[in-house]
């Protein structure tokens, strides 16, 4: 491995086998590091640097707020400028109905507020029995919450039979949804959260056709809200705003963002909750019973005011769906011809690739292989900052990596990438 080992740093590492190389300063898609080496960064971290990194104009927009108030406690009854004003603008549209947003620091805190909001939906209206959450096995919604898996994910790749058609899948993954809402009651159910687009576990899995019409259609027979975690996926990663619009859904009644929403400048995730949840929490206690000392923070915000504005501006999500198409034509000429390479999905500028020891026979690699850590330790000697799986995500072992540059990529990074 290129990274000896090393216990020099304070920090407890999250991977202690290898040396963390100290980046020292960006620019564009690119860390520079104190060896004076320079890295693209082909991840955006884990999918989070959608502007890349030294944008003066976000700079500028988080000096401008430093310079007027930098901190307020949004509790009650105060607020800030920035805040109100990223709300409106995120939701100005009403995208699917949805109306008002929460913003906490981390992509954990947005699925804990957005759980406990469902939960309490349904005291206001008078449902207290409805506590479970149905979420989907090999998904992941972040660090704080014991995830509830309870059904299996649409993963066609692996799960779905020979010569099974897509509707005869979704089909079998609507029975065993229904199964599950006959099990638990169907009045006992508060939600079913899922990501549109499977990040880290499964690596950028897209569901089957139908999948989520399915999904929609269950929740509203059963009453059930329909949660969709957007935090990896979400914010125009897949080429519109939100992933959701792609599975020609209404939209969910409460979604969670993160990530890219402030680029990486300042931590900030969400969630944004349809008018008609809203309107419950209003008819009843008016009170959201939910809060951080540092929620809505007031830099996070004017930071991602600043570069949704941009995104908005430049067009950027044009450039997502022209570059994604480049993306996926080097992946798929360049990467899928390779030994070991089993299977490449995706969409805009967030792509996968599944390895597999054999992949004719979908045989994947022992978890002590570790492989997918090697090919991102050689990516990385390489110049280029990759995004591994850390191989097993429940029950099977899914190794892949994630290529997710950021919006302004141009045509020469991605073929270089
Ligand atoms: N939900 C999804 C889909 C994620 O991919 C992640 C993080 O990768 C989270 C939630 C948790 O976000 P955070 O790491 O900001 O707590």
């Amino acid at each position: 491995m290129a990274h000896p080992f090393v216990t020099e740093s304070n920090i407890l590492h999250r991977d202690m086998r290898c040396e963390h190389l100290k980046v020292v300063s960006g620019e564009g898609i690119r860390y520079h590091l104190g060896s004076g080496k320079s890295i693209s960064d082909a991840t955006c971290g884990p999918s989070v640097s959608i502007l890349g990194h030294g944008n003066q104009e976000v700079t500028d927009a988080i000096i401008a707020q430093l310079g007027t108030i930098q901190y307020v406690y949004s509790g009650a009854p105060l607020t800030s400028e920035p805040s109100e004003a990223l709300a409106k603008f995120l939701l100005e549209d009403r995208p699917g109905g949805l109306s008002k947003g929460i913003f906490v620091n981390s992509g954990s805190e947005a699925t804990d507020a957005a759980l406990k909001l469902v939960t309490q939906y349904w005291h206001e209206i008078g449902e207290p029995n409805r506590k479970f959450i149905i979420s989907r096995k090999q998904s992941y919604h972040g660090n704080s919450i014991g995830s509830l898996s309870f059904v299996d994910p649409c993963y066609s790749f692996r799960a779905k039979k020979n010569g099974e058609s897509d509707a005869a899948y979704v089909e079998r993954l609507r029975q065993q949804l229904e199964d599950t809402f006959q099990r638990l009651g169907p009045n006992n159910v508060a939600a079913f959260m899922a990501e549109p687009q499977s990040g880290t576990t499964l690596g950028c899995v897209t569901a089957t056709p139908g999948y989520f019409k399915m999904v929609r259609d269950i929740c509203d027979k059963y009453g059930a809200l329909l949660v969709l975690d957007e935090i990896i996926c979400g914010m125009g990663k897949t080429g519109t705003m939100h992933a959701w619009e792609q599975e020609g859904i209404r939209g969910p009644d409460v979604q969670t963002i993160g990530k890219v929403l402030g680029a990486g400048f300042v931590p900030l995730s969400g969630v944004l909750v349809h008018e008609r949840v809203f309107q419950a929490l209003v008819g009843g206690s008016k009170a959201l019973l939910h809060g951080h000392t540092f929620q809505a923070h007031p830099l996070a915000c004017a930071a991602a005011l600043a570069v949704q504005k941009i995104v908005r501006r430049d067009n950027l999500l044009e450039n997502v769906c022209e570059q994604g198409l480049i993306l996926e034509k080097q992946l798929r000429e360049r990467i899928a011809p390779l030994p070991y390479v089993a299977d490449i999905r995706g969409r805009g500028l967030f792509w996968g690739v599944e390895l597999m020891r054999d992949p004719q026979s979908k045989e994947p690699f022992d978890r002590s292989d570790n492989f997918c850590g090697k090919v991102v330790d050689v990516a990385m000697d390489l110049g280029l900052n990759l995004l591994g799986s850390l191989g097993h995500s429940g029950e099977l072992q899914v190794d892949h990596v994630i290529v997710a540059p950021p919006y302004i990529v141009e045509e020469a990074d991605v073929v270089e990438i």
